[in-house]
């Protein structure tokens, strides 16, 4: 089996945006690390609109002083041997710097609350901000927040940046909330499939390659489990980064009486499933598997879990392995 260690690399989106420092840089910094010690890659998706802003505001020294320390990082993720992907959050279009930090407004936070043309314009944007500073295209794409559909809405900017392959869906996810709209109900049960117009419906003559992200079902007591750990243990557990999700509290109650569809994820106590996650892909006689983390919810624990997972992989000859072609 292929396995994809992929991390969306960004900011939070709630209240407080948090620092790049905690956020972005060291989380990363520790993830280089790791993936040095057992020789493997990694791929980020990186947050390119949030490049975007801090471009624009390089009057402002924070903007300038961020804007180059995530230019140095990436760099060194390149010359590392990790793939840099294209991850788009296009509510950084209306968002504000004042008073030193983000005014971060996500009434508009999905590709589908943009014109087609101006989807066009994001996507070519981000991507060419990104490009200038890696030297070099992207060719996989994420969308911010699980918000790939309508895919045809997004599907010419796509080809016109020459990318070709996504991973942004994974099996049964549903989300429906002020900001968050998606369905992937009725995408194939499978790690990785052809598609054209829709990334759910299966197509062998599509020019898109879905790489899903590998789904995973947790009930109320895992949970539970996180936030005692999380109360009690906040050092180990808690994530290390310092800002706020954008919260959907309907969701997360849910959590807490039924079974909830979520993926793969190596965030904070999520990391102790993989290793179990992987043992079910391999049952499915499935050929990849692909964990989605964010290096801004790693918490300590996550990279011991990580660590203990890398090492079973490999035990068991699995490789890890980018998108690149
Ligand atoms: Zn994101």
């Amino acid at each position: 089996m292929q396995i994809h260690l992929s991390f969306d690399y960004e900011l939070f989106f709630g209240s407080e945006s948090g620092t790049v420092d905690n956020c972005m840089i060291k989380p990363t910094t520790q993830l280089m690390d790791l993936a040095k010690k057992h020789n493997i890659p990694l791929i980020f998706f990186v947050d390119a609109g949030y490049l975007c802003q801090l471009k624009k505001h390089l009057s402002e020294p924070l903007c300038l002083i961020d804007f180059n320390k995530i230019s140095t990082q990436l760099k060194q993720l390149v010359e590392s041997g990790h793939e840099i992907a294209l991850h788009v959050h296009p509510h950084w279009e209306d968002c504000k710097f004042e008073n030193g930090k983000w005014v971060l407004n996500t009434e508009r936070y999905k590709l589908g609350d943009f014109s087609e043309s101006e989807v066009n314009q994001i996507i070519t944007n981000y991507h060419q901000t990104l490009i200038d500073i890696i030297g070099k295209p992207c060719h996989s794409f994420r969308a911010g927040g699980w918000c790939v559909q309508p895919f045809s809405h997004i599907k010419k900017a796509l080809m016109g940046n020459s990318i070709f392959r996504d991973s942004s869906v994974y099996f049964n996810g549903y989300h429906d909330s002020s900001a968050h709209s998606y369905d992937f109900k009725k995408a194939p049960d499978k790690s990785d499939w052809r598609f054209e117009s829709d990334c759910c419906i299966e197509d062998f003559n599509g020019s898109f390659n879905e790489i899903a992200i590998t789904s995973d079902k947790i009930d109320p007591v895992f949970y539970l489990e996180l936030y005692f750990k999380m109360r009690s243990n906040p050092k180990v557990f808690k994530p290390i980064g310092d800002g706020n999700w954008l919260k959907d509290k309907k969701r997360i109650y849910k959590q807490f009486y039924s079974s909830t569809n979520h993926f793969a994820c190596a965030d904070g106590y999520f990391a102790s499933r993989l290793i179990s996650i992987l043992k079910k892909q391999q049952r499915k006689n499935q050929n990849r598997m692909m964990v989605l983390s964010h290096p801004k919810s790693l918490a300590a624990c996550s990279f011991g879990y990580l660590n203990m997972f890398i090492s079973y992989a490999k035990n068991q000859k699995h490789t890890f392995t980018t998108l690149k072609t």
